[in-house]
């Protein structure tokens, strides 16, 4: 199915089997596209309860290829984490220091595997409208990286499995996490994307310092690019904040238009829309979804991005810092 844009121009237009599973809906309305108010985000796509308007296409999305051995498989190794066993939360609280306690913390999330870890306050805006706060004050944002050459042959089934493949690496080291918390004695929630059900990722990842957001509606890390995914544990241990660490990405974006020009359906933005009263970098849901579900994949934005290719983030830091030291003489 995989359709990449033509020389002239022309883009994806989606199938007759995803026009008919379509609601009379826009993701983009749902999303609050256009909205200036502030208000809580509204579930649109990753939720498997019968809750969304899209749940037609979620539903189509998970019959597409789902008789592929490399799907099967993959899906498998997910559910494997559903056997490692929950710890118990120890009678006897360690005593630390707030900053001790988040060194230690992510001393051990980069020894169950973690690329990064960053720490904020969780926002009740970061929660769901229709769902509960999780446990707080603090969550820990996990950032897992994903291999450079099986993403850049999407929209392919091995760049799937590849995301669905580092999806389970992220929930298994947001499970272990959680479990080193309890050990200390304090209480935990894993989360894991996409389907994490009752939080939005992406701010509270931006606060915790893991990155910035990119022109696609993704985040870019400043070694990993876009090539990497999400996981978090909420938690009442006590626990130091990270700050958000910008370092030119959001500048490069706005000369940049390399994922635009690479998405097959033009999902991409040229400028920042006003999404739920924040102007930030969007991605058109009703053109990006259609080929997403086509295709069962996507990700091209996030391999052709010029952050995510190996050896080019370090150059990039250094001219962005570059760049910025000049504007501040
Ligand atoms: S994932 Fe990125 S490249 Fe693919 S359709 Fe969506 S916005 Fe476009
Ligand atoms: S490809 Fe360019 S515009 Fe798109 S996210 Fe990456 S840096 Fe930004």
């Amino acid at each position: 199915m995989a359709y990449i844009r033509g020389k002239n121009g022309d883009v994806y237009q989606p199938s007759d089997m995803v026009k008919e599973v379509w609601p009379d809906v826009s993701g983009n309305d749902v999303n609050g596209l256009g909205v200036e108010e502030k208000s809580k985000p509204v579930p649109v796509f990753w939720r498997t309860d019968g809750s969304i308007a899209h749940h037609d296409l979620l539903m189509y999305f998970y019959t597409v290829d789902q008789n592929d051995p490399r799907i099967i498989n993959a899906r498998k190794f997910r559910e494997a984490n559903k056997l490692i066993p929950i710890s118990e939360v120890a009678e006897t609280k360690a005593d630390m220091s707030p900053e001790d306690m988040s060194a230690a913390l992510k001393e051990a999330a980069q020894g169950f595997s973690a690329d990064d870890v960053g720490i904020t306050a969780w926002r009740e805006e970061w929660t769901y409208s229709d769902r509960d706060q999780p446990l707080g004050p603090w969550t820990i944002v996990l950032a897992i990286d994903q291999d450079f050459d099986e993403m850049n042959k999407a929209p392919d089934l091995d760049s799937y499995v590849e995301v669905v493949r580092q999806y389970a690496r992220a929930g298994k080291v947001a499970i272990q996490v959680a479990n080193w918390i309890r050990e200390q004695g304090y209480s935990a929630e894993e989360k894991t994307g996409p389907m994490s059900e009752d939080v939005i990722m992406i701010p509270a990842a931006i606060e915790a310092g893991i990155g910035e957001l990119g022109k696609h509606g993704s985040m870019i890390h400043h070694k990993m690019g876009s090539n990497f995914r999400l996981s978090m544990v909420t938690t009442d241990m006590p626990l130091a904040p990270d700050t958000p660490k910008p370092f030119g990405a959001d500048d490069f974006c706005a000369s940049c238009q390399v994922c635009k020009n690479a998405c097959p359906p033009d999902a991409i933005f040229n400028e920042k829309q006003m999404v739920r009263g924040n102007e930030k970098w969007f991605v058109d849901f009703d053109k990006c979804i259609p080929y997403f579900v086509d295709n069962q994949t996507c990700g091209i934005c996030l391999v052709v991005c010029p952050w995510s290719r190996p050896g080019v983030a370090d150059n990039l830091l250094t001219k962005m810092a570059r760049r910025r030291a000049q504007a501040a003489e």
